[in-house]
Protein backbone atom coordinates (compact mmCIF):
# COMPACT_ATOMS: atom_id res chain seq x y z
CA UNK A 1 0.00 0.00 0.00
CA UNK A 2 2.10 2.55 -1.23
CA UNK A 3 0.13 4.76 -2.41
CA UNK A 4 -3.43 5.82 -0.92
CA UNK A 5 -6.53 7.21 -2.88
CA UNK A 6 -7.89 10.11 -1.12
CA UNK A 7 -10.96 8.43 0.14
CA UNK A 8 -9.92 5.58 1.17
CA UNK A 9 -7.30 7.28 3.53
CA UNK A 10 -11.37 9.23 4.87
CA UNK A 11 -12.30 5.57 5.20
CA UNK A 12 -9.65 4.28 7.56
CA UNK A 13 -9.74 7.45 9.42
CA UNK A 14 -13.59 7.13 10.19
CA UNK A 15 -12.73 3.45 11.05
CA UNK A 16 -10.12 4.31 13.61
CA UNK A 17 -12.05 7.20 14.90
CA UNK A 18 -15.24 4.97 15.61
CA UNK A 19 -12.50 2.59 17.09
CA UNK A 20 -11.09 4.95 19.31
CA UNK A 21 -14.35 6.22 20.30
CA UNK A 22 -15.64 3.07 21.55
CA UNK A 23 -12.49 2.42 23.38
CA UNK A 24 -12.24 5.87 25.19
CA UNK A 25 -15.79 5.55 25.79
CA UNK A 26 -15.40 1.89 27.50
CA UNK A 27 -12.45 2.50 29.20
CA UNK A 28 -14.69 6.22 30.94
CA UNK A 29 -17.20 3.82 31.70
CA UNK A 30 -14.99 0.81 33.56
CA UNK A 31 -13.46 3.69 35.90
CA UNK A 32 -16.46 5.08 36.78
CA UNK A 33 -17.71 1.28 37.53
CA UNK A 34 -14.47 1.15 39.56
CA UNK A 35 -14.78 4.00 41.08
CA UNK A 36 -17.95 2.81 42.94
CA UNK A 37 -16.93 -0.17 43.68
CA UNK A 38 -15.39 0.38 46.98
CA UNK A 39 -19.00 0.60 48.87
CA UNK A 40 -22.75 0.75 47.59
CA UNK A 41 -23.70 3.88 46.65
CA UNK A 42 -25.96 5.64 48.51
CA UNK A 43 -29.05 5.73 46.31
CA UNK A 44 -28.30 1.76 46.14
CA UNK A 45 -27.80 0.96 50.02
CA UNK A 46 -30.73 -0.69 51.73
CA UNK A 47 -32.01 -2.35 48.10
CA UNK A 48 -28.92 -4.28 47.21
CA UNK A 49 -26.41 -6.43 49.35
CA UNK A 50 -22.47 -6.08 48.98
CA UNK A 51 -22.54 -9.66 47.03
CA UNK A 52 -24.88 -9.04 44.42
CA UNK A 53 -23.15 -5.48 43.89
CA UNK A 54 -19.72 -6.71 44.17
CA UNK A 55 -21.07 -9.63 41.35
CA UNK A 56 -22.59 -6.70 39.08
CA UNK A 57 -19.31 -4.97 39.34
CA UNK A 58 -17.29 -7.94 38.01
CA UNK A 59 -20.18 -8.50 35.38
CA UNK A 60 -19.92 -5.24 34.26
CA UNK A 61 -15.94 -5.17 34.06
CA UNK A 62 -15.79 -8.49 32.60
CA UNK A 63 -18.19 -7.89 30.18
CA UNK A 64 -17.06 -4.49 28.78
CA UNK A 65 -13.37 -5.70 28.50
CA UNK A 66 -14.39 -8.57 26.20
CA UNK A 67 -16.11 -5.94 24.13
CA UNK A 68 -13.39 -3.73 24.17
CA UNK A 69 -11.50 -6.99 22.22
CA UNK A 70 -14.50 -7.71 20.07
CA UNK A 71 -14.02 -3.92 18.89
CA UNK A 72 -10.91 -4.21 18.13
CA UNK A 73 -10.85 -7.57 16.36
CA UNK A 74 -13.89 -6.11 14.48
CA UNK A 75 -12.10 -3.17 13.15
CA UNK A 76 -8.74 -4.96 12.21
CA UNK A 77 -10.82 -7.16 10.49
CA UNK A 78 -12.69 -4.27 8.59
CA UNK A 79 -9.34 -2.87 7.56
CA UNK A 80 -7.89 -6.18 6.50
CA UNK A 81 -10.99 -6.73 4.35
CA UNK A 82 -11.41 -3.21 2.73
CA UNK A 83 -7.40 -2.80 1.92
CA UNK A 84 -5.85 -5.81 1.11
CA UNK A 85 -7.02 -6.34 -1.89
CA UNK A 86 -9.47 -9.27 -1.49
CA UNK A 87 -12.80 -7.59 -2.35
CA UNK A 88 -12.01 -6.80 -5.52
CA UNK A 89 -9.73 -10.19 -5.97
CA UNK A 90 -12.85 -12.28 -4.87
CA UNK A 91 -15.30 -10.38 -6.98
CA UNK A 92 -13.05 -11.00 -9.93
CA UNK A 93 -12.42 -14.79 -9.44
CA UNK A 94 -16.44 -15.14 -8.38
CA UNK A 95 -17.96 -13.24 -11.74
CA UNK A 96 -14.90 -15.16 -13.49
CA UNK A 97 -16.22 -18.57 -12.87
CA UNK A 98 -20.10 -18.05 -11.53
CA UNK A 99 -20.65 -15.31 -14.03
CA UNK A 100 -22.79 -11.74 -13.13
CA UNK A 101 -26.54 -12.48 -13.51
CA UNK A 102 -28.30 -10.96 -10.42
CA UNK A 103 -28.61 -14.84 -8.93
CA UNK A 104 -24.73 -14.85 -9.46
CA UNK A 105 -24.36 -11.25 -7.91
CA UNK A 106 -26.28 -11.99 -4.77
CA UNK A 107 -24.48 -15.38 -4.03
CA UNK A 108 -21.56 -13.17 -4.08
CA UNK A 109 -22.83 -10.79 -1.57
CA UNK A 110 -24.36 -13.73 0.56
CA UNK A 111 -21.15 -15.48 0.69
CA UNK A 112 -19.26 -12.06 1.92
CA UNK A 113 -21.80 -11.49 4.59
CA UNK A 114 -21.69 -15.72 5.62
CA UNK A 115 -17.78 -15.50 5.36
CA UNK A 116 -17.87 -12.25 7.56
CA UNK A 117 -20.56 -13.96 10.26
CA UNK A 118 -18.30 -16.80 10.61
CA UNK A 119 -15.39 -15.08 12.01
CA UNK A 120 -17.01 -13.63 14.81
CA UNK A 121 -18.51 -16.97 15.83
CA UNK A 122 -15.91 -17.57 18.06
CA UNK A 123 -16.53 -14.85 19.77
CA UNK A 124 -20.25 -15.66 20.03
CA UNK A 125 -19.72 -18.88 21.61
CA UNK A 126 -17.18 -17.23 24.02
CA UNK A 127 -18.99 -14.77 25.38
CA UNK A 128 -22.39 -17.50 25.98
CA UNK A 129 -20.39 -20.64 27.09
CA UNK A 130 -17.51 -18.95 29.14
CA UNK A 131 -18.34 -15.32 29.71
CA UNK A 132 -22.34 -15.84 30.75
CA UNK A 133 -21.82 -19.07 32.35
CA UNK A 134 -19.01 -18.20 34.50
CA UNK A 135 -21.90 -15.98 36.34
CA UNK A 136 -24.14 -18.48 36.45
CA UNK A 137 -26.57 -16.90 33.06
CA UNK A 138 -25.90 -19.40 31.09
CA UNK A 139 -28.72 -22.11 30.10
CA UNK A 140 -28.07 -23.09 26.60
CA UNK A 141 -27.18 -26.08 25.27
CA UNK A 142 -24.51 -26.81 22.60
CA UNK A 143 -27.15 -28.22 20.71
CA UNK A 144 -29.36 -25.24 21.02
CA UNK A 145 -26.66 -23.14 20.23
CA UNK A 146 -25.61 -25.11 16.91
CA UNK A 147 -29.52 -25.27 15.73
CA UNK A 148 -29.81 -21.38 16.50
CA UNK A 149 -27.25 -21.11 14.24
CA UNK A 150 -28.12 -22.88 11.43
CA UNK A 151 -31.94 -21.93 11.81
CA UNK A 152 -30.43 -17.96 11.36
CA UNK A 153 -28.66 -19.50 8.25
CA UNK A 154 -31.66 -21.65 6.88
CA UNK A 155 -33.55 -18.11 7.16
CA UNK A 156 -31.24 -16.27 5.61
CA UNK A 157 -31.08 -18.86 2.48
CA UNK A 158 -34.87 -18.41 2.41
CA UNK A 159 -35.93 -14.83 3.28
CA UNK A 160 -32.56 -12.93 2.56
CA UNK A 161 -31.25 -14.36 -1.16
CA UNK A 162 -34.17 -14.56 -2.62
CA UNK A 163 -34.74 -10.35 -1.32
CA UNK A 164 -31.44 -9.69 -2.91
CA UNK A 165 -32.02 -11.40 -5.68
CA UNK A 166 -34.76 -9.47 -6.36
CA UNK A 167 -33.30 -5.77 -5.29
CA UNK A 168 -30.21 -7.03 -8.36
CA UNK A 169 -33.07 -7.77 -10.13
CA UNK A 170 -35.05 -4.22 -9.96
CA UNK A 171 -31.31 -2.38 -10.86
CA UNK A 172 -31.56 -4.21 -14.36
CA UNK A 173 -35.78 -3.58 -14.89
CA UNK A 174 -35.98 -0.26 -13.64
CA UNK A 175 -32.80 1.91 -14.31
CA UNK A 176 -32.10 4.81 -12.99
CA UNK A 177 -34.70 4.94 -10.16
CA UNK A 178 -33.61 1.44 -9.11
CA UNK A 179 -33.08 2.51 -5.62
CA UNK A 180 -36.48 3.64 -5.39
CA UNK A 181 -37.72 0.36 -6.20
CA UNK A 182 -35.83 -1.44 -3.90
CA UNK A 183 -35.90 0.67 -0.91
CA UNK A 184 -40.03 0.25 -1.92
CA UNK A 185 -39.20 -3.59 -1.76
CA UNK A 186 -37.15 -4.17 1.00
CA UNK A 187 -39.56 -2.06 3.29
CA UNK A 188 -42.82 -4.19 2.12
CA UNK A 189 -40.88 -6.92 2.70
CA UNK A 190 -39.92 -5.70 6.33
CA UNK A 191 -43.78 -4.57 7.04
CA UNK A 192 -44.81 -8.01 5.98
CA UNK A 193 -42.14 -9.80 8.69
CA UNK A 194 -43.13 -7.24 11.25
CA UNK A 195 -46.47 -8.63 11.46
CA UNK A 196 -46.18 -12.00 10.59
CA UNK A 197 -42.52 -12.71 12.85
CA UNK A 198 -44.23 -13.34 16.04
CA UNK A 199 -46.52 -15.42 14.47
CA UNK A 200 -44.38 -17.33 12.08
CA UNK A 201 -40.41 -16.53 12.60
CA UNK A 202 -40.38 -16.55 16.61
CA UNK A 203 -42.01 -19.76 17.48
CA UNK A 204 -38.96 -21.27 15.54
CA UNK A 205 -36.25 -20.31 18.22
CA UNK A 206 -38.56 -20.21 21.38
CA UNK A 207 -41.99 -22.13 22.56
CA UNK A 208 -44.68 -19.27 23.46
CA UNK A 209 -47.59 -20.54 25.85
CA UNK A 210 -50.48 -18.40 26.99
CA UNK A 211 -50.52 -17.65 30.64
CA UNK A 212 -51.14 -20.50 33.19
CA UNK A 213 -54.60 -20.35 34.91
CA UNK A 214 -54.11 -19.04 38.34
CA UNK A 215 -54.34 -15.77 40.45
CA UNK A 216 -51.58 -14.76 37.98
CA UNK A 217 -53.62 -14.74 34.83
CA UNK A 218 -56.53 -13.34 36.52
CA UNK A 219 -54.70 -10.05 37.77
CA UNK A 220 -52.98 -9.66 34.51
CA UNK A 221 -56.31 -10.42 32.42
CA UNK A 222 -58.26 -7.76 34.23
CA UNK A 223 -55.52 -5.01 33.74
CA UNK A 224 -55.69 -6.22 30.19
CA UNK A 225 -59.30 -5.65 30.03
CA UNK A 226 -59.44 -2.44 31.86
CA UNK A 227 -56.59 -0.85 29.32
CA UNK A 228 -58.51 -1.95 26.56
CA UNK A 229 -55.48 -4.70 25.26
CA UNK A 230 -56.39 -7.87 23.77
CA UNK A 231 -55.90 -10.88 26.15
CA UNK A 232 -54.66 -13.69 23.79
CA UNK A 233 -51.34 -11.64 23.09
CA UNK A 234 -50.67 -11.48 26.51
CA UNK A 235 -47.96 -14.98 26.42
CA UNK A 236 -44.81 -16.85 28.05
CA UNK A 237 -42.05 -17.20 26.06
CA UNK A 238 -39.12 -19.88 27.64
CA UNK A 239 -36.67 -17.79 27.76
CA UNK A 240 -34.67 -20.33 30.36
CA UNK A 241 -33.85 -22.37 27.19
CA UNK A 242 -31.33 -20.19 27.08
CA UNK A 243 -30.41 -18.15 29.72
CA UNK A 244 -31.47 -16.72 33.41
CA UNK A 245 -31.76 -13.24 32.26
CA UNK A 246 -34.95 -11.90 32.54
CA UNK A 247 -37.23 -9.48 30.22
CA UNK A 248 -40.63 -8.48 28.98
CA UNK A 249 -41.23 -7.40 25.45
CA UNK A 250 -44.09 -6.05 23.11
CA UNK A 251 -43.53 -6.53 19.32
CA UNK A 252 -45.41 -6.74 16.19
CA UNK A 253 -47.92 -4.69 14.50
CA UNK A 254 -51.46 -5.74 13.72
CA UNK A 255 -53.36 -9.51 14.28
CA UNK A 256 -50.25 -11.06 15.52
CA UNK A 257 -48.59 -8.33 18.08
CA UNK A 258 -48.12 -9.88 21.36
CA UNK A 259 -46.89 -8.66 24.82
CA UNK A 260 -44.16 -11.45 25.91
CA UNK A 261 -42.89 -12.02 29.39
CA UNK A 262 -40.02 -14.27 30.00
CA UNK A 263 -40.98 -17.37 32.10
CA UNK A 264 -37.85 -16.41 34.02
CA UNK A 265 -39.62 -12.93 34.82
CA UNK A 266 -42.46 -14.79 36.29
CA UNK A 267 -40.40 -16.45 38.58
CA UNK A 268 -38.28 -13.82 39.85
CA UNK A 269 -41.44 -10.74 40.47
CA UNK A 270 -44.32 -11.03 42.67
CA UNK A 271 -48.01 -10.62 40.66
CA UNK A 272 -47.93 -7.49 41.57
CA UNK A 273 -45.16 -6.40 40.08
CA UNK A 274 -45.76 -8.94 37.00
CA UNK A 275 -48.97 -6.48 36.58
CA UNK A 276 -46.72 -3.25 36.57
CA UNK A 277 -44.64 -4.54 34.29
CA UNK A 278 -47.05 -5.66 31.83
CA UNK A 279 -48.81 -2.28 32.42
CA UNK A 280 -45.44 -0.62 31.04
CA UNK A 281 -45.35 -2.58 28.14
CA UNK A 282 -48.87 -2.09 27.24
CA UNK A 283 -47.99 1.83 27.44
CA UNK A 284 -45.93 0.98 24.42
CA UNK A 285 -48.44 -0.75 22.73
CA UNK A 286 -50.82 2.42 23.20
CA UNK A 287 -48.27 5.17 22.66
CA UNK A 288 -47.50 2.94 19.22
CA UNK A 289 -43.86 3.09 19.73
CA UNK A 290 -43.57 0.47 17.51
CA UNK A 291 -44.63 1.74 14.72
CA UNK A 292 -43.21 5.05 15.64
CA UNK A 293 -39.73 2.89 15.46
CA UNK A 294 -40.16 1.08 12.43
CA UNK A 295 -41.14 5.31 10.78
CA UNK A 296 -36.91 5.35 11.39
CA UNK A 297 -36.10 2.11 10.04
CA UNK A 298 -38.18 3.15 6.81
CA UNK A 299 -35.93 6.30 6.52
CA UNK A 300 -32.87 4.34 7.10
CA UNK A 301 -33.62 1.86 3.96
CA UNK A 302 -34.19 4.78 1.54
CA UNK A 303 -31.23 6.86 2.59
CA UNK A 304 -29.12 3.61 2.39
CA UNK A 305 -30.46 3.07 -0.98
CA UNK A 306 -30.01 6.28 -2.11
CA UNK A 307 -26.62 6.46 -0.65
CA UNK A 308 -25.81 2.83 -2.75
CA UNK A 309 -26.98 3.99 -6.01
CA UNK A 310 -24.71 7.65 -5.90
CA UNK A 311 -22.33 5.71 -4.70
CA UNK A 312 -22.01 3.24 -7.63
CA UNK A 313 -21.96 6.66 -9.91
CA UNK A 314 -18.83 7.88 -8.60
CA UNK A 315 -15.75 6.54 -9.95
CA UNK A 316 -13.54 7.55 -6.95
CA UNK A 317 -15.16 5.29 -4.47
CA UNK A 318 -14.34 2.32 -6.48
CA UNK A 319 -11.13 3.27 -7.07
CA UNK A 320 -10.21 3.78 -3.00
CA UNK A 321 -11.09 0.18 -2.49
CA UNK A 322 -9.27 -1.18 -5.86
CA UNK A 323 -12.37 -1.72 -7.90
CA UNK A 324 -12.70 -1.34 -11.29
CA UNK A 325 -15.79 1.23 -12.48
CA UNK A 326 -18.55 1.58 -15.37
CA UNK A 327 -21.69 3.24 -14.51
CA UNK A 328 -24.48 1.30 -15.35
CA UNK A 329 -27.85 -0.54 -15.16
CA UNK A 330 -26.26 -4.38 -13.98
CA UNK A 331 -26.24 -6.07 -11.03
CA UNK A 332 -22.19 -6.02 -11.43
CA UNK A 333 -22.13 -2.10 -12.35
CA UNK A 334 -23.62 -1.81 -8.44
CA UNK A 335 -22.84 -4.84 -6.38
CA UNK A 336 -19.37 -3.23 -5.10
CA UNK A 337 -20.58 -0.66 -4.14
CA UNK A 338 -23.34 -2.32 -2.62
CA UNK A 339 -20.92 -4.15 -0.57
CA UNK A 340 -19.01 -1.87 0.34
CA UNK A 341 -21.51 0.78 1.68
CA UNK A 342 -22.76 -2.27 4.10
CA UNK A 343 -18.61 -2.55 5.23
CA UNK A 344 -18.92 0.90 6.06
CA UNK A 345 -22.25 1.72 7.20
CA UNK A 346 -21.82 0.68 10.96
CA UNK A 347 -18.97 3.49 11.01
CA UNK A 348 -21.60 6.39 9.85
CA UNK A 349 -24.73 4.64 12.30
CA UNK A 350 -22.54 4.59 14.92
CA UNK A 351 -22.26 8.31 15.57
CA UNK A 352 -26.25 8.27 14.95
CA UNK A 353 -27.38 5.71 17.64
CA UNK A 354 -27.24 8.16 20.25
CA UNK A 355 -30.28 10.28 18.72
CA UNK A 356 -32.11 6.84 18.23
CA UNK A 357 -31.22 5.96 21.82
CA UNK A 358 -32.63 9.46 23.07
CA UNK A 359 -35.76 8.67 20.93
CA UNK A 360 -36.27 5.33 22.74
CA UNK A 361 -35.40 6.24 26.30
CA UNK A 362 -38.00 8.71 25.86
CA UNK A 363 -40.60 6.01 24.76
CA UNK A 364 -39.94 3.90 28.08
CA UNK A 365 -40.19 7.15 30.22
CA UNK A 366 -43.53 7.17 28.56
CA UNK A 367 -44.32 3.52 29.13
CA UNK A 368 -43.43 3.97 32.14
CA UNK A 369 -45.99 7.17 32.98
CA UNK A 370 -48.72 4.98 31.41
CA UNK A 371 -47.71 2.24 33.83
CA UNK A 372 -48.03 4.45 37.00
CA UNK A 373 -51.17 6.20 36.02
CA UNK A 374 -52.84 2.70 35.53
CA UNK A 375 -51.10 1.07 37.92
CA UNK A 376 -52.76 4.22 40.65
CA UNK A 377 -49.04 3.88 42.25
CA UNK A 378 -45.18 3.04 41.37
CA UNK A 379 -43.83 1.25 44.03
CA UNK A 380 -44.53 -1.94 42.23
CA UNK A 381 -42.63 -0.72 39.54
CA UNK A 382 -39.45 0.45 40.49
CA UNK A 383 -39.83 -2.81 42.81
CA UNK A 384 -40.08 -4.89 39.88
CA UNK A 385 -37.17 -2.20 37.69
CA UNK A 386 -34.86 -3.13 41.04
CA UNK A 387 -35.33 -6.95 41.18
CA UNK A 388 -34.56 -7.01 37.25
CA UNK A 389 -31.61 -5.14 37.64
CA UNK A 390 -29.87 -7.12 40.43
CA UNK A 391 -30.96 -10.89 39.43
CA UNK A 392 -29.84 -9.30 35.78
CA UNK A 393 -26.70 -7.62 37.58
CA UNK A 394 -26.94 -4.68 35.32
CA UNK A 395 -24.35 -1.94 35.86
CA UNK A 396 -25.51 0.25 38.79
CA UNK A 397 -23.33 2.83 37.99
CA UNK A 398 -22.43 3.58 34.17
CA UNK A 399 -21.02 6.67 33.26
CA UNK A 400 -23.29 9.17 32.15
CA UNK A 401 -21.58 9.62 28.85
CA UNK A 402 -21.70 6.30 28.26
CA UNK A 403 -24.92 5.64 29.29
CA UNK A 404 -26.16 8.42 27.49
CA UNK A 405 -24.45 7.24 24.22
CA UNK A 406 -25.29 3.05 24.39
CA UNK A 407 -28.19 2.61 26.42
CA UNK A 408 -31.61 2.23 25.11
CA UNK A 409 -33.48 2.26 28.18
CA UNK A 410 -32.75 4.99 30.95
CA UNK A 411 -30.53 3.66 34.08
CA UNK A 412 -32.50 1.94 37.20
CA UNK A 413 -31.65 5.63 38.61
CA UNK A 414 -32.86 7.73 36.20
CA UNK A 415 -36.50 5.53 35.75
CA UNK A 416 -37.02 5.87 39.93
CA UNK A 417 -36.73 9.18 39.93
CA UNK A 418 -38.82 9.99 36.73
CA UNK A 419 -41.54 7.62 38.22
CA UNK A 420 -41.19 9.42 41.68
CA UNK A 421 -41.47 12.71 39.87
CA UNK A 422 -44.55 11.85 38.06
CA UNK A 423 -46.72 10.37 41.31
ZN1 LIG B 1 -40.02 -0.71 27.77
Amino acid sequence: MAFMEPFAIIALVLILARLVTELWLSRMNQGHVRDNAKEIPPAFRGTIDEATYGRSVDYTLVKSHFGDIVNVFDAVVLIAVLFSGLLPWAFENFSGSVGSSALAMAGFLFVAAIALTMLGLPFAWYAQFKLEERFGFNTTTMKTWIFDRMKGFLLAVLLGYPLLVLVLKLIEWTGANWWLWAAAVVIAFQSLLLVVAPAVIMPLFNRFMPLPEGGLRERLFALAERTHFPTRSIEVMDGSKRSRHSNAFFTGLGRFRKIVLFDTLVTQLSELELESVLAHEIGHYKRRHVTKMFGISIAGVVMAFAAIAWLARQQWFYRAFGFEHQIGFAAANVVPAMLLFTLLAGTITFWVSPLIHIWSRRFEYQADTFAGATMGETRSLIQALRKLSQKNLSNLTPHPLYSSFYYSHPTLLERERALRGGA
